[in-house]
């Protein structure tokens, strides 16, 4: 059976801040039948992703697109895949059912086909499937690796996130607090400061944009110096970080947002800092560390269960509303994980 699959696509490659203007609500023709002989799974998608990465992916060019399978080129028109929630409609794999619920790499649309190896059988134990897109997929699985397997935390050290209200830098301090440091966030707006302080339990928090000289910012809430820094923005807030970094300090860089949109913007870190103060700079991608999944799922559904860990999600209904989100997500709209509900579970 044929039916309508709605998807959003790009109209042409972007460089610079995406706007809306920059997509289009497609429709396609699409098989609900699995075609003979296949291994395809066909999937209603539930619950998408709205990623910052994607933005490299619509470039015309990008050292991300050829080094990350999840990171290839997104061409013109054609339909997005983005991490996902779906229902599966009908299989020619043996490994799921129709009604299973999965999670995977699914699509910006309403229906998707898969026949890869990025998809798995959900069991949502009686949690809203909305976190399977978030605290417990793969932004938890980048906060959780890159906070423990790279940071390599020791109890009682001095820790500061940026970013620190999104998806991931939230569940990053969070992680701190339980595992015993000190941490420090900083967040775009005074919500989203109070939030980070009073729901989540974050030592201190500051707003960025009310600080005119960010090195002297991070000397007011770190006297001590940093121990640990979790990069999700790049550019001065690096390089600020850097310039406060204790002796054998270790730097994750999780993501640069603030130089995805500006091709002129770029950190330029004090190097004899680096070297004189034996700092540890490691970029990481959350894919290269599926081993921890099981470390790090039981861990933060425990953390869940014992309300020793909050769940911050941004969830918008409809598909339509793709482009917005994404858009959002480089002007700070977003408060914890952005998700669009394609349709209802
Ligand atoms: P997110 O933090 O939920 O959303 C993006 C946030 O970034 C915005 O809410 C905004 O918050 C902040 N931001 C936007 N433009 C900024 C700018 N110019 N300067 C400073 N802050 C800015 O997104 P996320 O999914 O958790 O991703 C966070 C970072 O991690 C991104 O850089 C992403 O690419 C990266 N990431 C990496 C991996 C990996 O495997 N390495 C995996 C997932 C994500 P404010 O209001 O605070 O400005």
């Amino acid at each position: 059976m044929e039916v309508t699959n709605k998807y959003v696509a790009i109209k042409a490659n972007i460089d610079g801040a995406p706007q809306e203007s920059d997509f289009e609500l497609k429709n396609g023709s699409f098989s609900l039948l699995v075609k003979p002989g296949s291994k395809d799974v066909i999937i209603k998608n539930l619950y998408v992703s709205i990623d910052p990465y994607q933005i490299n992916r619509m470039k015309i060019a990008s050292d991300s697109q050829t080094t990350s399978v999840f990171a290839t080129m997104i061409d013109p028109g054609k339909v997005i895949d983005a991490y996902g929630v779906g229902i599966v409609i009908a299989s020619g794999n043996p490994e799921f059912e129709k009604d299973d619920y999965v999670v995977g790499l699914l699509s910006w649309g309403e229906y998707c086909v898969y026949n890869g190896p990025y998809l798995n059988k959900l069991d949502p134990m009686g949690l809203p499937l909305s976190y399977y897109v978030g605290a417990l997929g793969l932004s938890g699985l980048t906060a959780y690796a890159g906070f423990f397997e790279i940071c390599k935390p020791k109890k009682g050290e001095k820790v500061f996130v940026s970013a620190a209200s999104g998806s991931v830098g939230n569940l990053v301090g969070q992680y701190a607090k339980q595992f015993g440091c000190y941490v420090v966030g900083c967040a775009g707006s005074p919500k989203k400061v109070k939030l980070l302080k009073e729901k989540l339990g974050f030592d201190e928090v500051f707003n960025y944009k009310e600080e005119p000289d960010l090195n002297l910012a991070l000397k007011r809430y770190f006297p001590d110096g940093i121990d640990i820094y979790f990069d999700n923005v790049g550019a001065e807030m690096l390089e600020a970080a850097i310039l406060n970094m204790n002796l054998h300090g270790r730097i994750a860089v999780c993501g640069v947002i603030s130089e995805y949109t500006d091709n002129g913007k770029r950190a330029i870190p004090d190097m004899l800092s680096v070297i004189y103060k034996r700092i540890t700079i490691r970029g990481f991608l959350a894919g290269d560390h599926m081993g921890m999944f099981p470390e790090f799922f039981s861990t933060t559904i425990d953390h869940l269960n014992t309300g020793k860990m909050q769940v911050l999600e941004d969830v918008s209904f409809g598909l339509e509303g793709v482009p917005s989100a994404f858009v959002g997500l480089f002007r700070g709209d977003n408060v914890g994980k952005r998700i669009v509900q394609v349709s209802n579970d």
